[in-house]
């Protein structure tokens, strides 16, 4: 298998309710590529699945050469895959510095860690100030970037990202665009980017698939699907 990340013909079930059919997905390394979808279309189970954290039924996932299906999420981090997840779920009561190290929990190179620290102050500056602050207290946006700072300390080459724009103001939201571009231009990852701003997504992204009940109703070119009558109808309210 070549591609640099790659998911076949994946079905994923709740008990007996079947929540992925068939769905298969694509990743050059260095790319975006969006997943969107209403609610409950099954793109946070999709990211599940290529996280560990939900077994699949049926099915395939690749990465780098390696088979990754049967590996457990630890596992699956220390390979480079790491995930921010939706609603962010940082940890309230720490403060900002330990929910940071939480993302390096599989390192043991603790000088690069500090390095890498400083690394986020550099990406998001308001860090620098805020490093001893209990993390309930920072605005959604702050958290949204401690999030993606966290998943960062696990220095992964794919990041997995549920809805980073979620409950965010559109300053915000443009600003958490604009590190998915430079986390993927600097430091050279590849993001797979899930949203309901699926707006957001197809301008972020070179490739996309739109998931619908759990199938790929749709996949392509992000340009393409932007014009796509369908798409603009159905998701990007046109
Ligand atoms: P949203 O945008 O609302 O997060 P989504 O596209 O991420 O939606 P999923 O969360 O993947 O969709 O859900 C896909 C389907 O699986 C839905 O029908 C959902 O109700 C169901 N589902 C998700 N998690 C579970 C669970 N733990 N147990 C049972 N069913 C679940």
């Amino acid at each position: 298998m070549s591609s640099y990340f790659e998911a076949r013909n994946l079905d994923v079930y709740y008990d007996k309710v079947k929540a992925l059919s068939d769905v298969s997905m694509v990743l050059g390394e260095g790319d975006i590529v969006a997943i969107i979808g209403t609610n409950g279309a099954g793109k946070t189970t999709t990211l599940r699945a290529f996280t560990g954290l939900t077994r699949i039924a049926t099915g395939e996932i690749w990465y780098q050469g390696k088979r990754i299906d049967q590996l457990n999420p630890d596992q699956i981090v220390g390979l480079g895959i790491s995930m921010v997840p939706e609603g962010r779920h940082i940890y309230p009561l720490m403060n900002v510095r330990d929910n940071l190290l939480m993302g390096a929990f599989l390192r043991r190179d603790k000088a690069e860690v500090k390095r890498d620290l400083e690394r986020m102050c550099e990406r998001f500056p308001f860090l620098k100030e805020r490093m001893r602050q209990q993390a309930s207290t920072l605005s959604g946006g702050e958290q949204q970037m401690v999030a993606i700072s966290r998943a960062l300390m696990a220095r992964p080459k794919l990041l997995l990202m549920d809805e980073p724009s979620l409950g965010l103001a559109p300053k915000v939201v443009r600003e958490i665009a604009r590190s998915i571009l430079d986390i993927n231009r600097e430091d050279k990852v590849s993001v797979i980017l899930v949203e309901q701003n699926s707006r957001m997504a197809l301008k972020l992204s070179s490739r996309a698939y739109v998931l619908e009940t759990g199938r790929v109703a749709l996949e392509g070119a992000s340009e393409e699907l932007v014009n796509n009558e369908d798409v603009r109808r159905l998701y990007l309210g046109a």
